[in-house]
């Protein structure tokens, strides 16, 4: 019994509200900036505007003000806005020369832009140093939209660490214009993407390769070059730490490979959404026979003619099932699974892990559940 998550992509509504006042907890700062957005995780809810005249600190609580009042409507959509918010954001915060609070109680601020990303590199800094995710739980990174506080916590990075390939294309421009100085590490650096095998992906990069432990070991190689970068001192505490980490990544990467063993070959097929599944196939000796949404981001919608050539090819391989990301509007593949007679999986955790004391918490354990979530559904 499998169950769909219903993550909502971030819209950024944000209202920004000065006062010359007392220092605020998080901006010790002559104006306090302070920004109302929606949170997520589970709750970047959108298009919550708080009007003028309520006064609320960053963690949402309310000071002895009139209440909020939360109505909807679309104020900064943030692709539109950022040109001009973001820069008097930053102006009014390193004029007054303060820093925002990131929740890291370590001598550098460590960002890592995927949740997945930023717990490998906690491995690896281990007690050291403390590594926070950019992107919320539960978010999709391809289409992920930052918030102006968002690019405000890039801006105070020491290091950022990026998976690379294309996943975080709405970074690139926002990296040019955001402040502060920082080291840049991206995990999948020296890694050749993969062509597309044999499924519906154009040629474009493909930026899955977190979903073969196998490559994460470069991950890890570059992880650990930046943190020896950011601070020397602590490399053999960092070595080791890596040591340990790729020894864990070869017993995940021996455990899949026994678990994946009771699939018959000709049984392991894969239809995903997107196609995000290619280096993991690649490992296993597993066939991506297609994808609903034809390529490696969810971007792009299938044609009529490619739905009706996917449906084609479940029919005559006969595979059992589509494996759909969490998140993921279940309605194309039901539709699918209606002509085909194939099964509907949803709840597959790909791009973000579940938030601690969840299923899929960690990078290993998010890739145990999805093994056993598509092994037991071939079977
Ligand atoms: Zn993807």
């Amino acid at each position: 019994m499998y169950h769909l998550h219903n993550f909502r992509k971030p819209r950024a509504a944000a209202v920004i509200t000065l006062y010359a006042s007392k220092p605020a907890p998080i901006l010790a700062c002559p104006f306090q900036v302070i920004l109302l957005q929606a949170q997520s995780t589970p709750g970047r809810q959108k298009n919550h505007v708080i009007q003028k005249g309520t006064k609320t600190v960053p963690s949402g609580r309310s000071h002895n003000m009139e209440k909020p009042v939360i109505r909807n409507r679309a104020v900064f959509p943030m692709k539109k806005s950022i040109t001009f918010v973001l820069p008097l954001m930053l102006l009014l915060i390193f004029s007054c020369g303060c820093r925002l609070a990131v929740g890291s109680p370590s001598k550098f601020t460590i960002i890592a832009v995927e949740n997945f990303l930023a717990d490998i590199a906690q491995n690896i800094a281990g007690d050291r140093l403390t590594v926070g995710p950019l992107i919320p739980y539960g978010i999709e990174p391809h289409e992920f939209e930052p918030t102006p506080r968002d690019m405000i916590t890039v801006s105070n990075s020491d290091l950022l660490i990026v998976n690379g390939g294309g996943l975080e294309g709405w970074l690139e421009s926002g990296l040019n214009t955001v402040g502060g100085s920082r080291i840049v590490i991206t995990a999948s650096a020296g890694l050749a993407s993969r062509s597309g095998g044999g499924g519906s992906a154009p040629a474009e990069t493909d930026p899955h390769f977190w979903l073969n432990p196998v490559l994460v070991r470069t991950y890890v190689s570059n992880i650990l070059g930046g943190l020896i970068q950011l601070d020397p001192e602590g490399e053999s505490v960092y070595r080791r730490n890596a040591d340990s980490y790729i020894a864990a990544l070869d017993k995940l990467d021996q455990w899949i490979e026994i678990r994946v063993a009771q699939v018959p070959a000709d049984q392991r097929i894969l239809i995903t959404n997107h196609e995000s599944l290619g280096y993991f196939a690649d490992r296993y000796g597993f066939t991506i026979l297609g994808s609903i949404f034809p390529g490696v981001s969810p971007d792009a919608q299938p044609t009529a003619s490619q739905l009706v050539n996917l449906i084609d090819k479940i029919r005559t391989s006969g595979t059992r099932a589509i494996f759909l990301d969490t998140g993921t509007n279940p309605q194309m593949a039901d539709q699918i699974a209606q002509e085909t007679g194939c099964s509907v999986i949803t709840g597959l955790y790909t791009h973000s892990l579940t938030p601690p004391g969840g299923v899929a918490s960690t990078y290993l354990d998010m890739m145990r559940y999805d093994v056993n979530l598509l092994v037991d559904a071939l079977l």
